[in-house]
């Protein structure tokens, strides 16, 4: 059951990641979160998502751009388990890049 609000929060964690959200809206967010496992799923898939690109970032090469957005392919989609995809991410984050 996804409710409106949770749109709202959605639109809302990327800042709340970056630590930019108002204490406001943080205390907000976590208190939709305390009763809305979706959106503490999608939280943590953002979370992947964001460390990620930062290790992506480090090296450049030409497949990158491919390798991110697949990652966030991976990270957006929404899993039957939340913790098996980030044991996958583990894995597929420690696979060295391919050439
Ligand atoms: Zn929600």
């Amino acid at each position: 059951m996804t409710e409106r609000r949770c749109k709202q929060i959605f639109a809302k964690l990327s800042e709340f990641l970056d630590g930019e959200l108002a204490a406001k809206d943080c205390r907000q967010l976590e208190r939709h979160l305390e009763g809305c496992p979706p959106c503490v799923a999608y939280l943590e898939s953002l979370k992947a998502t964001v460390e990620a690109c930062r290790k992506y970032q480090a090296p450049k090469g030409p497949d990158l751009s491919k390798q991110v957005r697949a990652a966030l392919l991976a990270a957006l989609t929404p899993p039957a388990s939340p913790k098996r995809r980030m044991s996958r991410w583990k894995k597929s984050l420690s696979r060295p890049a391919s050439r």
